[in-house]
């Protein structure tokens, strides 16, 4: 942008450079502090706008003779985007990233230290290099180093859901820089790894702008899995024809399995996992973004920096890591504003296999385990919870709500049950099992115990003469199932996936035991049948 007589205000630019009338939410606030110079740490979900927040101070603070705007930014893709949009605004934007050549590169250099760029986006990892340094140390020494941006700054923290160890550096920035204001922005970051961003990014000063994670517009649903494949193909049949979607899976083989299946139904789809080439999955990932009735069946790893506004489903086939990845994902459904689906189906599985991969982990410490067990926990009891999912979403993010008549739980409220004389017969049932035996059991074994099933291995270790035998004949699998999620979510036992995922009784469990908390559970699709039709008619 031209230096005119008088230099343009945030509004000016906003109107002029990028076509809108009104700044959205803080952005105003934001926009007029960064300008300022101040630092600010950005809290605001998913298309809420936050590239405006540092694009038009760098704008208004190049235009007042700052120099450049330095934004780090984890994906290539995302760069490529955001400086294509800017170039298209008239505004003097670039990267540097290692999809470029030596003489591209030299390029971009050039035109920095000639004053000629507004903003600048580059990699952490690049940002690390010697040469580049060099650069911005020689531009600061000219004044022309106007702002650094950090987007996705939750990338920094070990307790976010997408760790990012090249970030870490980043704190070296203002260390070498100290008089170069800085803006960190993200999309999740629950309290710890709000914690940990500001220690590690030394944000300690930085004026907080945090707005509402809330997202009105998608309806949340966490069903219970009973067939996973089938349950989506009727999720996607009944409320999504020809709309686009995407579909997360665990595994790079589930994905394809996937795919396939829905193509079979005659649905659009196509899988995107790491495992196949750049060239293929940028060539999904441009048609995905192109065409209006794809269904995107992917692996986590396709997602982060994808700004299509007429996503109307995310559906999670297996359960996430934990609230922060729950919540990002799903952020990618309507950003339009227009009304989407977060639906997802989760099993008793899928609690194992999480807890699983924690604890066989071999590079992280006993404390990283513990976090990873407490965010994971979090999330089942999201799941389990028979309240307003939008209410206990938004609760693990700091905000109070009230319930917003947009979640499977407002819309139907789920069957009931008082389950404390269950939750205490199975945990008795464990305790006397292992006092029997002196070893642990798995859910199965425990299950065939309680219903009374005499069974080879139960008969053989002689667990039909324990008193616990058949005390839970009334309830069928799928409630004890439920059971057992719940109290391992109320962390009264745990899954001990290191000992062929027997249930280990936790120091809780005398709570439970005891009557002293009573257990209330939703009920279950399988075991509820009569509940639910009551409630129908
Ligand atoms: P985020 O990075 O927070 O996910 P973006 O910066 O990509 O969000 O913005 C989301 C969308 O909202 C973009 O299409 C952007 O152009 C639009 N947008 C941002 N601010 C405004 C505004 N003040 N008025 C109108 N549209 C806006
Ligand atoms: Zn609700």
């Amino acid at each position: 942008m031209p230096l005119s007589s008088s230099p343009p205000t945030p509004l000016d630019v906003l109107g002029q450079v990028f076509g809108y009338s009104h700044f959205r939410g803080p952005q105003a606030a934001i926009v007029e502090h960064v300008v300022q110079g101040g630092d600010a740490l950005v809290l605001m979900p998913t298309g809420g706008g936050k590239s405006l927040c540092y694009q038009i101070p760098a704008i208004v603070r190049q235009n007042a003779g700052h120099g450049v705007t330095v934004v780090i930014s984890p994906l290539i893709a995302l760069m490529h985007d955001q400086v294509g949009a800017l170039h298209e605004a008239g505004v003097a934007a670039a990267f540097l990233n290692s999809t470029q050549s030596f003489e591209e590169s030299s390029d971009i250099e050039q035109q920095l230290l000639r004053n000629e760029l507004t903003l600048l986006y580059a990699a952490p990892e690049r940002i690390n290099t010697p040469r580049m340094r060099g650069l911005l140390a020689s531009l600061n020494e000219r004044g022309r180093l106007s702002l650094f941006a950090i987007d996705e700054a939750h990338c920094v923290s070990q307790w976010g859901h997408d760790f990012r160890p090249e970030y870490r550096s980043l704190s070296l920035l203002h260390e070498t820089f100290p008089d170069v204001p800085r803006i960190a922005l993200t999309a999740t970051a629950d309290a710890l790894t709000r914690q940990d961003m500001i220690e590690r990014l030394k944000l300690e000063d930085a004026h907080q702008f945090v707005s509402s994670f809330d997202r009105p517009n998608i309806r949340y649903t966490i069903v219970e899995k009973t067939d996973a494949t089938r349950q989506l193909l009727r999720f996607i049949e009944t409320e999504h024809q020809g709309e686009a979607g995407i579909v997360y899976c665990q595994s790079r083989k589930r994905v394809e399995e996937i795919a396939g299946t829905l193509q079979d139904a005659g649905i659009k789809a196509l899988a995107y996992h790491a495992g196949l080439d750049a060239a293929l999955r940028q060539q999904r990932q441009d048609r995905f973004l192109r065409e209006e009735d794809l269904v995107m069946v992917a692996t986590i790893a396709f997602g982060m920096g994808i700004d299509k506004p007429d996503v109307r489903f995310v559906a999670h086939l297996d359960m996430p890591k934990n609230i922060e990845g729950y919540y990002q994902e799903t952020g990618r459904a309507g950003r339009d504003g227009q009304s989407a689906n977060a639906w997802m189906v989760y099993g008793l599985q899928d609690v194992v296999n999480q807890r699983r991969m924690i604890d066989t982990s071999e590079t992280a410490s006993e404390e990283f385990k513990q976090v990873m067990r407490g965010k994971l926990d979090a999330l089942l009891s999201l799941a389990e919870d028979t309240r307003c999912r939008r209410v206990s979403l938004l609760h693990y993010f700091g905000e109070d709500s009230q319930p917003c008549g947009n979640c499977d739980n407002c819309l139907s409220p789920p069957a009931v049950w008082e389950a404390t004389e269950a939750a205490r017969k199975m945990l008795s049932c464990i305790y006397r099992v292992q006092q029997a035996s002196g070893i642990s059991f798995g859910a199965g074994h425990i299950m065939d115990i309680l219903r009374g099933k005499a069974t080879e291995k139960v008969v053989q270790y002689g667990h039909d003469k324990l008193s616990t035998f058949g005390i839970g004949a009334e309830l069928g699998e799928a409630q004890w199932r439920s059971v057992l999620r719940q109290l391992i979510a109320k962390n009264t036992v745990r899954v001990d996936t290191e000992a062929y995922s027997t249930l280990q009784l936790l120091p809780d469990a005398r709570q439970v035991l005891k009557g002293e908390v009573s257990v209330v559970l939703r009920a279950q699709a399988l075991g509820s049948k009569p509940d639910r039709r009551k409630r129908e008619t």
